[in-house]
C-alpha cells in the first residue's frame, strides 16, 4: 500500500468538488438555489456550450457585502445555518456551505454582486479555487455568477460530460423542476442566444405549468389539496390523455425543494391503477409539506433525496389521494354524458 499521505487543500477541495458538481446542471442547481435563498423574484439563466463553457445566472437577491465574498467561497461557510441544531428546521435551500468552494474548485469564476445598502458593488474573481481580484464595480441590486470552463483542471471529469446539447438539456430541467416549485418567481433560461423558458412568476401553479409545458397540459390537469396535522399535499395531477412513456413529468417538491423517490412515485402510479395503461406514467407537480422534524433533507450532498419519518403513511395518503380525485373527475364525466 505505500507511504500514507496527508492529502494537500487543493486535492480535498477537488474532491469534494466532485460531490457537489458533477455536471453544468449541477452548477445551475446551486447557484439558483442560492438566488431563491437570497430571496430573489427574478432569475436569469444563461448557459452556452452545454453550460461547460459558459454558465450565468443573474438574481436580484439581497446581494453579498464585498467583505463577504472570500468567505462565502470557504469550504463549510454558511450563512443559513449556525449549528447542528437547525439542521432540524432547515427553512432554506442550502446549508451545507459547499457549493461556491467546489464550484470555484474546478471552474474559472465571475461575480459581481451588490446589496441594496450599498452604492456600489463588488467584483470577484477565483479560478481554480485561487483568488484573482476584488474590486469595486458598479451593478445593480443583486448578484450575478459567471461559471467559464468548467472542470478545465479536472480533465478526468471533462471527460465524462454528455456532448453539449444533452448537458444543457439538463440545465433546462434543473430550471424546470426550480420554475415549478417557485411559483413566485420569475425565470428566465436562454440557451445559445435563444429563450427557451419563461415564467411570470405571479404565484400560480397552473399559470407555471402552462407557461412551462403548454396549453394541451395545462388543460388536463386536476388540483389535488390534502391537509393533516402533520403534513399537506396541494399541487395538480394530469389526466390519462397526457400520460407518458416515461417518469420525467412527475415531479414532487418536499417542503419546495425538488426530490426523486422511487417509493413516492409508485404510491403516485398506484393512485392512477384503472386509469392508465401498463407502461404509461402519469404529469403531476405535487408539493409535500412537513411540520419541522418530519422530514430529513441532510441525507445526500446534492440533496435531491430526503427521509421522512414516516414514508409508508405518505405513500399511503399519495395513492388514495390521487385515486379519488381521479374517481370524482370521472364521476362528473359520467354525469355529464348521462343529460
Ligand atoms: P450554502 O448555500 O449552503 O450556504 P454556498 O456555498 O452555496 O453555501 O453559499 C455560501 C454563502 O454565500 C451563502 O450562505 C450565502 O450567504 C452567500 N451567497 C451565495 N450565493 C448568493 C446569492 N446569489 N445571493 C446572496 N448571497 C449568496
Ligand atoms: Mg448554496
Amino acid at each position: 500500500m505505500g507511504k500514507i499521505n496527508i492529502l494537500s487543500q487543493e486535492t480535498i477541495d477537488k474532491i469534494a468538488a466532485g460531490e457537489v458538481v458533477e455536471r453544468p446542471a449541477s452548477v445551475a442547481k446551486e447557484l439558483i438555489e442560492n438566488s431563491i435563498d437570497a430571496g430573489a423574484t427574478a432569475i436569469s439563466v444563461e448557459i452556452k456550450g452545454g453550460g461547460i463553457e459558459y454558465l450565468r445566472i443573474t438574481d436580484n437577491g439581497v446581494g453579498i457585502e464585498k467583505d463577504q465574498i472570500p468567505v462565502a467561497f470557504l469550504r463549510h461557510s454558511t450563512s443559513k445555518i449556525k449549528d447542528a441544531e437547525d439542521l432540524n428546521n432547515v427553512h432554506s435551500l442550502g446549508f451545507r456551505g459547499e457549493a461556491l468552494s467546489s464550484i470555484s474548485a474546478v471552474s474559472k469564476v465571475e461575480l459581481i454582486t451588490k446589496t441594496k445598502d450599498n452604492l456600489l458593488g463588488a467584483s470577484y474573481i477565483i479560478e481554480g479555487a485561487k483568488e484573482v481580484s476584488l474590486s469595486d464595480v458598479g451593478a445593480p441590486d443583486g448578484t450575478t455568477f459567471i461559471i467559464r470552463q468548467l472542470f478545465y483542471n479536472t480533465p478526468a471529469r471533462k471527460k465524462f460530460l454528455k456532448a453539449e446539447s444533452t448537458e444543457g438539456s439538463y440545465v433546462f430541467d434543473v430550471v424546470e423542476h426550480l420554475a415549478l416549485s417557485h411559483p413566485e418567481i420569475s425565470f428566465k433560461l436562454i440557451i445559445n442566444g435563444k429563450e427557451k423558458l419563461m415564467t411570470s412568476g405571479n404565484g400560480s401553479l397552473s399559470d407555471t405549468i402552462y407557461q412551462i409545458y403548454g396549453r394541451q397540459i395545462a388543460a388536463n390537469i386536476l388540483d389535488i389539496s390534502y391537509e393533516d396535522e402533520l403534513f399537506s399535499i396541494t399541487g395538480y395531477i394530469g389526466l390519462s390523455v397526457i400520460a407518458r412513456g416515461n417518469r420525467a413529468f412527475e415531479h414532487f417538491f418536499v417542503n419546495d425543494r425538488y426530490i426523486k423517490s422511487n417509493n413516492l412515485s409508485r404510491a403516485c402510479e398506484e393512485g392512477y391503477y384503472g386509469f392508465l395503461m401498463g407502461h404509461q406514467y402519469p404529469f403531476f407537480v405535487l408539493n409535500i409539506d412537513c411540520i419541522d422534524g418530519a422530514v430529513d433533507v441532510n441525507v445526500h450532498p446534492t440533496k435531491q433525496e430526503v427521509r421522512f419519518e414516516n414514508e409508508s403513511k405518505v405513500c399511503e395518503i399519495l395513492t388514495k389521494a390521487i385515486n379519488s380525485r381521479l374517481r370524482r373527475r370521472e364521476d362528473v364525466v359520467e354525469a355529464k354524458v348521462e343529460e
